[in-house]
């Protein structure tokens, strides 16, 4: 596994469903009324270049492209600009779903947990302008072809206002992994496929989907 220069496999992944109007409406949901928030286990984590494996369990596997953040430094209950300045950087996620299985559960757990679920990388990148997450893009392509492209402006909720929210919850630490949400567009990832996540001031994540064939 290879992940990015300065990211430890996080501690922590924590991620916001439902955080662009888009998509929500896209899987026939309405926004929540505050960021609707779920975990991904560690072991979960691949770099850039390895490969996604699809469980035998799921018919519907698929790509969520998202902007990743990484945390600088503890974070306890802080104000929303205390939040701004305990960024390490940004980076791109692919928070792969077994969609079916997410359906079938009250709980994200199982449809978001399979090992290699969480693809990150290739890079954390500061921004030069703490207040530059607005501009962050993130495209998500299978195949060459895009499938999604979003913008942080248009989150429902910012990104400041996401890290606030879930310090007020669990003690946000260094090298912990947040996933802000994903805009629409999500679909399946197929065996032989190749899925890229790009923030065009990160860079490309990409990963090989293959077959679970056992160990
Ligand atoms: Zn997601």
């Amino acid at each position: 596994m290879t992940l990015p220069g300065g990211l430890e496999r996080p501690g922590k992944i924590v991620c916001v469903g439902r955080n662009y109007a888009d998509h929500a409406a896209e899987l026939g949901n309405v926004l929540p009324e505050r960021p609707l928030l779920f975990l991904k286990p560690p072991s979960s984590v691949i770099g850039d270049g390895d490969t996604i494996i699809l469980p035998p369990e799921s018919d519907q596997v698929e790509h969520e492209g998202e902007i990743g953040v990484v945390i600088a430094h503890r974070l306890y209950r802080v104000s929303e600009s205390e939040a701004l300045e305990g960024i390490a950087g940004y980076t791109c996620v692919n928070d792969v779903t077994a969609r079916d299985l997410q359906k079938q559960d009250v709980q994200f757990t199982r449809g978001k947990g399979f090992d290699t679920f969480c693809a990150v990388g290739p890079a954390v990148i500061e921004l030069p302008d703490q207040q530059g997450y607005r501009d962050l893009e993130v495209i998500c392509r299978v195949n060459g072809e895009i499938r999604q492209h979003g913008y942080a402006r248009d989150m429902h909720f910012p990104i400041p206002m996401v890290v606030a929210y879930i310090s007020s919850i669990m003690t946000l630490m260094p090298g912990d992994l947040i996933a802000t949400g994903t805009p629409a567009g999500v679909g399946p990832l197929l065996p032989g496929d190749a899925v890229e996540v790009e923030i065009p001031s990160v860079g490309i994540l990409t990963n090989r989907v293959e077959a679970y064939e056992g160990t």
